[in-house]
C-alpha cells in the first residue's frame, strides 16, 4: 500500500501559539491554568496539557479566584472578557490573531452602519465569540438556503464575515447567494481569510488527483477536519475523519492501494504517525509526501510568556515527516 502525505497538513500558526500558551504559563505560574473551553478542537492535545496541568471548564464561573486563565483559540464574547475583568482574573488570551481579525472587520462593518451576516455554523466556539465582540446583531448563515431566508430588503447595506475554518468552497457559494440578492455587499477576499485552511484544503484537492481512499486525522468537534473530510467525500473518495490509528477499520483498504492522508489543524503530527503504524499493520506500506505550499508563519507569544521555552514546551506536538 502506498500512503500519500498531503502538504501542508497539521497544526497550523494559531493552534501552536495557543497550545504554547497554555504550556508556558503551567510552567511560570504553576499548575493548575484554568482552560475556557478546549484550547483546539482535539481531544489528545486537550488530554496531553490535562496531564501536564490544564483545567479545561466552559464557563469563566467554573474558574476559582484569582486563578491563571486562558482563553482557547476560538476567541470569546466581550462578555466574557468583562466577566474575567471584573473578577479579576489573570488572563491569557490564546485567540488565533487571525479570528481576531473577523472580529475587527466585524466592528468596522458595523461602526460603518452595515448589517451584519456571518457564515459559520450556529453554536461553534468561534461564531459565539465573534458575534458577540460586535455590538451589532450579526445574522448567520450556513447555507445559499439560509442567505434566501434573510429577513433583509434587498437594497440593504450588508456586509459578510466568516467562520475561519470552513470550506473555502462552500464559503464562495454562500457569498455568490449574498452578492446575487445584495447589491450593497462588501466583504473580505475568502483566500484572505486564513493561510492555514486555505492551504490545507488545496492540499487535499491534489492529494484527492493520486489517491482511492482519504484518511483525515483530527476530532469530530473540529471544524476544519470535518471540511477536510468533506472535501475527499465531494470528489468522490471515500473519506474517512480518523482520531488516531485506533480508529482505522481494515475492511476500508479491500482493493485499495494508495491512501491519501492529512490532519486537520488542530492535529499533532504524532497522531499521523499513529494511523501509518496501524496501516503497516495491514501490509507493508511506502509513505510518500506530495509537494505543497511552505509555511513560515509564526504568532508571537504574549510578552510575559515569552522567553526561553517552557520546560516540556512543545516537544511532545514536534512535527515529523515533513
Ligand atoms: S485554522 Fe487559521 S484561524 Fe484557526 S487557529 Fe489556525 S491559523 Fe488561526
Amino acid at each position: 500500500m502506498q500512503v500519500i502525505l498531503a502538504n501542508p497538513r497539521g497544526f497550523c500558526a494559531g493552534v501552536v501559539r495557543a497550545i504554547e500558551i497554555v504550556e508556558r504559563a503551567i510552567d511560570r505560574y504553576g499548575a493548575p491554568v484554568y482552560v475556557r473551553h478546549e484550547i483546539v478542537h482535539n481531544r489528545h492535545v486537550v488530554d496531553t496539557l490535562r496531564a501536564k496541568g490544564a483545567v479545561f471548564v466552559e464557563e469563566l464561573s467554573d474558574v476559582p479566584d484569582g486563578a491563571m486563565t486562558v482563553f482557547s483559540a476560538h476567541g470569546v464574547a466581550r462578555t466574557v472578557e468583562e466577566e474575567a475583568r471584573a473578577r479579576g482574573l489573570p488572563v491569557f488570551d490564546a485567540t488565533c490573531p487571525l479570528v481576531t481579525k473577523v472580529h475587527l472587520q466585524g466592528r468596522r462593518y458595523a461602526k460603518a452602519g452595515r448589517t451584519l451576516v456571518m457564515i459559520g455554523h450556529e453554536g461553534h466556539a468561534e461564531v459565539v465569540g465573534t458575534r458577540g465582540q460586535v455590538d451589532a446583531p450579526v445574522l448567520l448563515v450556513s447555507t445559499e438556503a439560509d442567505v434566501a431566508a434573510l429577513d433583509l430588503p434587498d437594497d440593504a447595506p450588508v456586509a459578510y464575515i466568516t467562520q475561519t475554518t470552513l470550506s473555502v468552497d462552500d464559503t464562495k457559494g454562500v457569498i455568490a447567494a449574498l452578492a446575487r440578492r445584495f447589491v450593497n455587499l462588501v466583504g473580505p477576499d475568502v483566500s484572505e481569510i486564513c493561510y492555514a485552511t486555505q492551504n490545507r484544503q488545496s492540499a487535499v484537492r491534489d492529494l484527492c488527483k493520486v489517491a482511492d481512499l482519504l484518511l483525515v486525522v483530527g476530532s469530530e468537534n473540529s471544524s476544519n477536519s470535518s471540511r477536510l473530510r468533506d472535501l475527499g467525500a465531494d470528489e468522490g473518495l471515500p473519506s474517512y475523519l480518523v482520531a488516531d490509528g485506533n480508529a482505522i477499520d481494515p475492511a476500508w483498504f479491500e482493493g485499495i492501494l494508495r491512501v491519501g492522508l492529512t490532519a486537520g489543524a488542530s492535529a499533532p503530527d504524532e497522531l499521523v504517525d499513529s494511523v501509518i503504524d496501524a496501516l503497516r499493520k495491514l501490509g507493508p506500506v511506502e509513505v510518500t509526501q506530495l509537494d505543497g505550499v511552505e509555511e513560515s508563519l509564526e504568532f508571537g507569544l504574549p510578552r510575559e510568556l515569552r522567553g526561553a521555552p517552557a520546560k516540556a514546551a512543545s516537544t511532545k506536538f514536534a512535527t515529523i515527516g515533513a
